[in-house]
Order: structure tokens, then C-alpha cells, then sequence
């Protein structure tokens, strides 16, 4: 454990420090930050128990704030003389989002993320590959985490699968980092050229910035095929890089980003805030609680979590989340909420019948879908598709995610792979 004072601290002490923290940072919100003096006029000044009362952060206001003269957007609070490190979020179109950061700030995200890493078990003195090619984004505050917790850090990015490879023959690592979808990618074509993956020296399988990397039947295929234990994490640039970190137990991340956030469940279509229950599932809402140069309260991430609060071996307090999907990417069909990533774990289970891939097509625009929902599910190499399969996959579906599915099977091969996030539904 990287801090173990501060990571085993007793969660009621927590959220007493924490409480100070908001209330020093909701005065500094009112005083510097343009964006949530006009959000919050009016509003009363409450402490982290009440801070339901408080108006949610939605992405698109704080875009919508940015000009020509301020490009961050009016919720910048520092003075730019401070602003020391300047994100982009990778946004799809037009103009991007910048995030900027005080040197305290960045410094603050680097310690979050070296606690969530280091929380998968990997140690000074190891070598761990990176495959982001983090260029402007925020997950290139996460590679400092590596030099913070004393790996030999080894950047071999994406774009040269055989390349990489090699380097991990070579320069034998005990970790890599990368996509749930890459890594599962990487066993693909480890197998193709021969190159036995599971005897490498990599014990360790680090994955963050897709959903996925924490259901059971996909986290077991990717364990098999690399022969190593797979630990998840997650963050959102515009609150911080590496939030969350998985132990070695493997039940839900914890936040290393304790102190530094304040993490909220809310029902997405109502915004009702949910209790932090074991077993409770809604959106995640983040609140800054020290930071400096853009601070946002009740921050919606976008991403359904579950919870869990049981007691974890490793000593770690606090509750635990596990990510179930994006809210962007949320079907709804017939009443019933369905993720991709929900489907992709039941059709895993049916390994090595089918390679995991699967393609969700809805047949007409928006969220709301009628049943049967078309699914395209890949066969393994060399099965035939066979009618008793697709009802097997079909049948399977209605009973866990109480889902009609229209299924259908596709030769090995024929859907896309990702070096970086797979894409889940046909949009
Ligand atoms: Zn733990």
C-alpha cells in the first residue's frame, strides 16, 4: 500500500476531513469561480451530508461557457499565471474541452493515481509497459504515476502490435497497462503468430478506459490468455486521471483519489440521489474537494457504477464501485436498462464456442429500442454457427438481462478489434 495511513483510514474520518475540504472549497467556488457563483446564487451553504441540495455539473454547460477570450470556460478559478499543465479531452467534434491544472492540482492527480495503481499489487523496482498514446490527454498524468510508485516505466504506445510483442519478450515486464479491448486484442494475436503470451514474464494486467475489464467472464478470458492476474481502474479527465484503482482481491475498485473527491450516486433519468449502499447502481457524481485552477461540484460522469461497501482483506476502507457502462452507450428496450458491455459479459460466458466479440445493432436511432434486438455475436475460429447456439446465446440473455435478442452469428474475424476502445453498438 502506497500510503497505508491515509488508505486504511477509518471512512467516518474521511468523510469528517472530507467535510472540511467541501466547505472550504464551495467558499472558494463562490468567490473565484464565475461559472458557480451564478450556478449557486441562491443555493444554501451545506456540508457533504446535504450536498444533494446542491444543482448538478453537466459537461455540456461547462463546453458551453468557453469563448474565444476564455477557452477553458467561466468555471476557470485560478489565476492563469498558476496554470501549469493544460489537458484536451478527446471530444469527437469541433473545438476540445481543455482542462488546466496548478501545480498543486497535478501533483494531487498524480498521488490519486499512484494509490489506484499501486493498489493492483505492483511494486518499486518492477517494470510495467504502457501502450497509451496519451499525447494531449489526461492519461498522461496517469504514466506519472509509475515514476511516483518506482516502476521502470517502458511507453511502447499503440500503432505496432508485433512490435510490442517483442518488447515484452525482450525487456520482460512484470506489468503492463492498456485497454480491456487491447489486451484482449494482444491474445488474439499473440496466438495467431505463435507467441506463447501466458508464458511471458507479465504477472500483472492493468486495465483502464473502457467499461469491461472487471466482469467476471471477460476478465477470466483475459486472465487465461495472458496467463496473469487482470486489475482495473478508472478515472474521468475532467476530475482526475486514475480515480479508482482495483485490488489484488478483485471485488471493486477503490478510490485513491480519498481526500482530493468526494464521490455521489444519482438515478440518471431522475437525478434523485441514491445511498451508497452494497449493491446500489446509478451514475456516479464527482465534487472536487481541494482542487484550484477548475473545480466542479457534483460533476456527472456519465458512467453507472455499482457499489459494494463489504469489508475488502486488502484493509483498503471506504466503498468500492464497479463500472457497469456509459450512460451514452444505455439501450432501453421494453423498460428494461441494457449495456453492451452487460450483453458481452453473458456471451462470453459461451467461450470458446464464440470469440466475445459482439456488434449490438439497433434498428432505429435513440435509446428507447422494441424487441427483439439484433446482436451480432462472433464464432471462435473454425465453429460453424449453428441454430442451437444462437437460441443457447438468445436464451440466455432473456434470463439474466431479461432481453429479447434476435442473434446473429458471424464468422471469426468479421467484427472490428480495437488497439484502444471497442465500439459495443452500431450508432
Ligand atoms: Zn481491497
Amino acid at each position: 500500500m502506497l500510503e497505508p495511513e491515509v488508505e486504511t483510514r477509518p471512512w467516518n474520518e474521511q468523510l469528517a476531513l472530507d467535510d472540511e475540504a467541501f466547505r472550504a472549497q464551495l467558499a472558494y467556488l463562490r468567490e473565484r469561480s464565475p461559472f458557480y457563483r451564478r450556478k449557486l446564487a441562491g443555493a444554501p451553504d451545506v456540508g457533504l451530508a446535504d450536498i444533494a441540495q446542491l444543482p448538478v455539473t453537466d459537461k455540456h454547460e461547462l463546453k458551453a461557457s468557453a469563448t474565444t477570450e476564455n477557452p477553458f470556460g467561466s468555471h476557470l478559478a485560478a489565476d492563469p499565471a498558476e496554470i501549469v499543465r493544460i489537458y484536451s479531452t478527446s471530444g469527437t467534434t469541433g473545438t476540445p474541452s481543455f482542462i488546466p491544472l496548478t501545480a498543486e492540482d497535478l501533483d494531487n492527480w498524480v498521488t490519486a493515481s499512484a494509490r489506484s495503481y499501486a493498489a493492483s499489487g505492483v511494486s518499486a523496482g518492477e517494470r510495467i509497459v504502457s501502450t497509451y498514446n496519451a499525447g494531449p490527454f489526461a492519461a498522461g498524468a496517469a504514466l506519472a504515476a509509475f515514476d511516483r510508485i518506482g516502476l521502470c516505466h517502458i511507453p511502447l504506445g499503440t500503432g505496432n502490435t508485433d512490435r510490442l510483442l517483442r518488447s515484452i519478450d525482450l525487456l520482460a515486464p512484470e506489468a503492463v497497462v492498456m485497454t480491456p479491448s487491447y489486451a484482449a486484442h494482444l491474445v488474439e494475436r499473440a496466438a495467431d503468430q505463435g507467441v506463447d503470451l501466458r508464458g511471458s514474464t507479465v504477472e500483472r494486467v492493468l486495465v483502464a478506459g473502457e467499461p469491461g475489464g472487471g466482469e467476471p467472464a471477460f476478465r477470466t478470458k483475459l486472465e487465461e490468455g495472458w496467463g496473469a492476474k487482470v486489475t482495473e481502474a478508472m478515472g474521468i479527465g475532467d476530475i482526475g486521471v486514475s480515480l479508482w484503482g482495483e485490488c489484488e482481491e478483485q471485488d471493486g475498485m477503490h478510490l485513491g483519489a480519498r481526500g482530493f473527491v468526494h464521490a455521489e450516486l444519482i438515478e440518471p433519468e431522475s437525478g434523485v440521489a441514491l445511498e451508497l449502499d452494497h449493491g446500489a447502481r446509478g451514475e456516479l457524481v464527482l465534487t472536487h474537494l481541494q482542487h484550484r485552477a477548475a473545480p466542479l461540484l457534483r460533476f456527472r460522469t456519465r458512467d453507472h457504477v455499482e457499489v459494494r461497501t463489504s469489508a475488502c482483506p486488502c484493509g483498503r476502507t471506504g466503498p468500492r464501485v464497479r463500472c457497469i457502462g456509459r450512460t451514452d452507450d444505455m439501450l432501453i428496450v421494453r423498460g428494461v436498462n441494457l449495456f453492451p458491455s452487460a450483453v458481452r459479459e453473458v456471451v462470453s460466458g459461451f467461450v470458446p464456442e464464440v470469440s466475445g466479440h459482439i456488434l449490438v445493432r439497433p434498428r432505429s436511432p435513440g435509446v428507447k429500442q422494441d424487441p427483439p434486438l439484433p446482436v451480432s455475436v462472433e464464432l471462435a475460429p473454425g465453429t460453424p454457427a449453428k441454430d442451437a447456439l444462437a437460441d443457447a446465446i438468445c436464451d440466455r440473455l432473456r434470463t439474466v438481462l431479461v432481453v429479447q435478442t434476435h442473434i446473429d452469428l458471424v464468422p471469426w474475424g468479421s467484427l472490428r478489434r480495437s488497439e484502444y476502445k471497442s465500439t459495443l453498438v452500431e450508432h
